[in-house]
């Protein structure tokens, strides 16, 4: 299923990533950009939770909008949680909370996709959460004392057993909301695949309270050496345990969770998903018109028309109208995550640099993959890019001057470290290029020197000099972005 989808997944992914958001992922460009515009308007006043930005017939004099325009934008920012529709008396569209289950549905509906497996979702955990690990004793402030000993007590007595809870908290004492954002959506991912098949017996839920007691104690003690080597070794042993669980261990077998509720439309989108999943996502094949669909799923236009908005939303399907036309099966790209992603970032004033500490230790882990493969499988990759980059003319540079993270990441095999590159070197790249007479200023001899530096001592197998090679480049990097 998941394997006659990658390649186009990959290929199109690579250096063919829009500039700026999309305009559209939906037929419907007008409602689309009316929701661009309502997201910038409630980005303007601050996010204000629980404000109503007006009732709709204010809203549709103030845009100068149709009412059927508006409706479709208000659908497309609910999807995306950032506001939602309240009828009657008072009513009208309300800024919604904050909420990561916009992403995991996307980043779950991609990993699937492209075929990604626990292994790959646990190295990417590993390499997150071992770095927050390694920061949280620096950041411990005086009120997290106090929570971490609560935790690990409550863990002991059992009275705790959502195994998630201690680490969200060591994600909030490394005190970076992107860490936070990055460890909650990796742990969903896993849980969201895992979950049902795997009941957690008293030794292991024991077994890891004492291994968070253990790593809880370094972060206390101060030694973030020891507190990300504890956390890397517990997240492999539950990893091992996960993968020794699985009746399937080759894949993410179990499908994604797409939509939290009952209602009829998330219902009918899960069920034309199945349906894409039961065909072997044939990328490109019709599923049927919307009389089709109506006859098929026993649903009403509207309830189809929601549906429809949902899988548009994920990318699992399109509808294109006119003669001909009827719903067609998508490939899940990285564009999605990232915009997805990007909206949170901006919502939670998330920094660059907070964006670099997350880049870094996922690039750091990508390249520890690749130094491990053999020398064939990578030189060739690496060069080419190389190749490319110097062939490069200065505006080209902007977009294929950081070809080579991409490179690197794709090469390592790993679709989760794959996608997490790919999304935070989109998102940091932004405030890089912002100003359109920056491209004067990439300084691009400076930069393909230091990635032939960072090659050669790739191809070389000098480890040590290509992790310091590559530390000193995102350093310098980072300086850059700011
Ligand atoms: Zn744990
Ligand atoms: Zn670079």
């Amino acid at each position: 299923m998941a394997t006659n989808g990658a390649p186009s997944a990959t290929k199109r992914s690579l250096g063919s990533e829009p500039e700026r958001r999309p305009p559209s992922r939906d037929g419907n460009k007008l409602a689309a950009s009316l929701a661009d515009r309502i997201v910038a308007d409630i980005a303007e006043l601050g996010w204000p939770e629980g404000r109503v930005l007006g009732s709709e017939s204010d809203l549709l004099q103030r845009y100068g909008i149709s009412r059927a325009v508006f409706r479709e934008a208000a659908r497309l920012v609910e999807l995306q949680h950032v506001a939602r529709m309240r009828r009657g008396p008072g009513g009208g569209l309300i800024v919604a909370a904050p909420s990561v289950d916009a992403i995991v549905d996307v980043v779950s509906v991609y990993l699937y996709f492209v075929g990604a497996n626990v292994d790959e979702l646990f190295e990417a955990r590993i390499a997150v959460e071992s770095a927050a690990a390694a920061l949280a004793p620096d950041r411990l402030e005086e009120r997290w004392i106090e929570r971490i000993r609560a935790l690990v007590e409550r863990e002991r007595t059992r009275e705790c057993e959502d195994h998630r809870e201690f680490h969200r908290l060591v994600a909030s004492v490394s005190g970076n909301p992107a860490i936070e954002l990055f460890v909650e959506l990796l742990n969903r991912a896993t849980y969201l695949f895992l979950a049902p098949r795997t009941p957690m017996s008293a030794r292991v839920i024991n077994e890891s309270a004492q291994a968070h007691a253990a790593i809880a104690s370094a972060v206390l003690a101060g030694n973030g050496g020891l507190a990300s080597s504890r956390m890397r070794k517990h997240l492999d042993a539950e990893g091992t345990f996960l993968r020794r669980r699985r009746v399937a261990p080759a894949g993410l077998a179990d499908l994604p969770q797409i939509g939290r509720t009952t209602k009829l439309p998330e219902v009918t989108a899960r069920k034309i998903f199945d349906e894409v999943v039961e065909r072997g996502w044939p990328v490109g094949e019709l599923l049927g018109s919307g009389p089709d669909l109506m006859a098929r799923y026993g649903v009403s236009r509207g309830v189809l028309r929601e549906a429809v908005r949902l899988l548009e939303y994920l990318q699992i399907a399109r509808m294109r109208r006119g003669p001909g036309g009827g719903l067609f099966v998508t490939a899940p790209g990285v564009e999605a995550t990232t915009e997805a992603i990007a909206l949170h970032v901006e919502r939670n004033e998330i920094t660059p640099s907070q964006l670099f500490e997350v880049r870094t230790a996922v690039e750091m882990a990508v390249l520890d993959r690749v130094l491990d493969l053999p020398d064939d499988a990578v030189a060739p990759r690496l060069h080419e890019a190389l190749a490319a980059e110097r062939a490069a003319s200065r505006a080209e540079f902007v977009t294929v001057g950081h070809d080579l993270h991409r490179v690197l990441a794709e090469v390592s095999g790993n679709h989760v470290l794959q996608l997490l590159t790919q999304v935070l070197v989109t998102l940091t790249r932004r405030r890089a290029t912002a100003p359109d007479d920056a491209v004067d200023r990439v300084p691009a001899a400076d930069i393909t020197l230091v990635h032939s530096g960072l090659v050669d001592a790739i191809v070389q197998g000098d480890r040590a000099l290509a992790r310091l090679r590559a530390r000193q480049h995102l350093v310098a990097l980072e300086r850059w972005v700011r």
